[in-house]
């Protein structure tokens, strides 16, 4: 005759390695992805896959795709742009984008 509590323990052995076994992998799978995006896309536009080349605009350095043409920002790349465009329809559209869409009527 089984033991019900033996089997209640098993089964939450069971469980807590089946977790644990699921969490690792999760964790492979992840770590696999992010190798084939940093192999297949760093450096590579995202439009057409095309290799990106620097390039410099106004003293700020962007990338350039060599297949479309496109231009990649970073993060703060608009925003000094903007500024270094003073007082003209760049830096006024890129206020505009940042304030509180309701203030946008004033
Ligand atoms: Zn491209």
């Amino acid at each position: 005759m089984t033991n019900a509590w033996d089997d209640r323990k098993k089964a939450i052995e069971n469980e807590y390695f089946h977790r644990q076994e699921q969490k690792l992998i999760d964790q492979m799978k992840q770590e696999a992805e992010d190798t084939l995006i940093k192999t297949h896309c760093h450096n590579h536009c995202p439009k057409c896959g095309e290799t990106l080349e620097p390039m410099t605009f106004r003293a700020v350095p962007l990338d350039r795709c060599s297949g479309c043409g496109g231009v990649w920002l970073g993060p703060n790349d608009l925003k000094t742009l903007a500024e270094k465009d003073h007082r003209t329809w760049f830096d006024h559209w890129f206020r505009r984008e940042q304030t509180d869409p309701t203030e946008e009527e004033l």
